[in-house]
């Protein structure tokens, strides 16, 4: 009898945690019909110079109640979902319509974009990117970069290594995020065509307490070194860890240290006024690069 009884409580609260997934998907998938989302851009710099390289997009959801929304409040809602694909598509067309208005204003950086591994492995993802490209002439070839996670979920390496390589037919670029947390690195360096590795905001945390972080840091910055690739830190908060990542040759970084991710709007501004700041700019690339 109580373990009956027990069956049918769980089923109810299974139940009801399914109304409320489809209740969130309806809203989800109303507030992209209703523009409620907006893309955020963190600036990624160059320490030394102070050259501003490139700004990540990051969506955020301003919500009419809650006020706005980080990623981590909505997209596990929509994971495994044909939505992930729509609000992909839209952060895509926004990061394009973003770059042509920058261009007009003489602002000629790169703009990454987030990209669900699952979205990428789609069969139709290289026509749509494509014809997202084609509505948007006016964007150079290579100003627009697409950041992988490197998740197990990039099942096939060699079916994915053929999809991002029709993209970069398309002038689109890759960069491999949150580098060193995930299950295969050494594999994916290997056989992906990408143009940049980003370390992992949590060993950059790290590298100045803990020598394991450190030491990790460091091995990236080999293997980054032997496979001729671009690396930036990512998660870079105070001046120390900028100059930990100098000592060792990383030059490109990002960080609340730097900037927060800010709307488009203040972009331009910010990087007509950014300097690094002097321990950073005095370190010599020559002898540390
Ligand atoms: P990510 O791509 O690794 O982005 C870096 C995250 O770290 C961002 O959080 C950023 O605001 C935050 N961050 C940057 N610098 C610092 C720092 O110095 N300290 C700390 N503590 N945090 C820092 P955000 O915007 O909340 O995004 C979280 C994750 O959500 C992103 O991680 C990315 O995986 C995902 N995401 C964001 N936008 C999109 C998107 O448009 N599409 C997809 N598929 N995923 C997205
Ligand atoms: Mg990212
Ligand atoms: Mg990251
Ligand atoms: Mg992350």
């Amino acid at each position: 009898q109580e373990g009956k009884n027990r069956y049918h409580l769980f089923d109810m609260a299974q139940d009801i945690a399914l109304k409320n997934q489809h209740e969130k998907l309806i809203r989800i998938e109303a507030a992209l019909q209703d523009n409620e989302f907006v893309l955020y851009y963190q600036p990624k710099v160059n320490m030394v110079t102070g050259e501003l390289i490139g700004v990540e997009a990051l969506i955020r959801w301003q919500h009419p109640e809650r006020g706005l929304l980080p990623p981590i409040e909505f997209l596990p809602v929509i994971e495994r979902h044909e939505l992930t694909i729509n609000v992909g598509e839209w952060v895509i067309d926004t990061a394009l319509t973003q770059i042509s208005h920058w261009q007009k204003l003489g602002l000629n950086i790169i703009v990454s974009v987030n990209i669900d591994a699952l979205q990428l492995q789609q069969a139709a993802f290289v026509d749509r990117l494509s014809t997202l490209l084609a509505a948007h002439p006016d964007v150079p070839r290579g100003s627009l970069q697409l950041e992988v996670l490197e998740t197990s979920e990039l099942a096939d390496v060699k079916d994915v290594s053929k999809i991002m390589h029709a993209c970069i037919e398309l002038g689109v670029g890759f960069a491999l995020d949150d580098f060193g947390t995930g299950y295969c690195s050494l594999t994916y360096l290997k056989r992906l065509p990408v143009n940049l590795i980003k370390i992992d905001q949590s060993f950059i945390f790290g590298m100045l307490d803990d020598p394991d972080d450190l030491s990790i840091v460091e091995g990236v910055m080999g293997l980054s070194k032997a496979f001729e690739l671009n690396i930036i830190a990512e998660g870079v908060e105070t001046l120390e860890h900028g100059l930990a990542l100098l000592a060792l040759g990383c030059y490109l970084a990002q960080g609340y240290g730097i900037a927060r991710p800010m709307p488009a709007i203040d972009v331009l501004e910010w990087s007509e006024n950014w300097k690094p700041d002097k321990a950073w700019s005095a370190y010599d690339l020559n002898i540390n690069g």
